[in-house]
């Protein structure tokens, strides 16, 4: 996923999308809304980020998972199974990005790059209801995909690079 925050005006659009389209518990989130104020007065910058998991392709979560409930599909997403989950929380200690959560019915959730949309064709909710179409998803290995597109032309960055988790967001600066 690439995501634009030249375009993002931190409607939340994308949270309300997401806990609608997964039945995030209420008090819950699986992507949120980060602001972050760039450089001193008068040259200031507010850079508005919609964050969630980073599908890390070194994802200490799926390392320390004691079960496999945290696992890699093909396609580099990684996914927690709510049934092997024993809610042990070791990988929301382990994540460098605070992107998981104890569910209450037991087992740790996050953003799951809504793979049961994105198998069938479809997109993310989140990035489906973004209203400013910040957001590029697809398949980095295809030069020509959209989010291979949205790299192009463009300068990004990683967030928290010094974690070595290769996290799989990049945000267009
Ligand atoms: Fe795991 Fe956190 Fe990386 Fe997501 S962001 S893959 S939960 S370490
Ligand atoms: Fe694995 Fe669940 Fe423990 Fe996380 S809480 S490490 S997913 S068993
Ligand atoms: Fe939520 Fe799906 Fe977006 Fe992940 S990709 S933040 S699960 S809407």
């Amino acid at each position: 996923m690439a995501i634009d925050t030249r375009k993002c005006v931190g409607c939340s659009d994308c949270v309300v999308a997401c806990q609608t389209e997964n039945d995030v518990p209420i008090g819950f989130c699986r992507d949120w809304v980060t602001e972050s104020v760039h450089g001193s007065y008068p040259n200031v910058e507010l850079e508005i980020r919609s964050e969630r998991c980073n599908h890390c392709e070194n994802a200490p979560c799926v390392r320390c998972c004691p079960t496999g409930a945290s696992h890699i599909v093909e396609g580099g997403v990684v996914l927690v199974t709510g049934n092997k989950c024993i809610g042990c929380g070791a990988c929301i200690q382990s994540c460098p990005y605070d992107a998981r959560y104890s569910h209450p019915e037991g087992y740790v959730d996050k953003c799951t790059f809504c793979n049961h949309l994105v198998s069938r064709g479809g997109k993310p909710a989140c990035v489906a209801v973004c209203p400013t179409k910040c957001m590029h998803f697809g398949d980095l290995d295809d030069p020509n995909s959209e989010v291979s597109n949205a790299l192009k032309n463009r300068k990004f960055k990683v967030l928290a690079p010094e974690a070595g988790t290769n996290p799989q967001i990049y945000y267009l600066t």
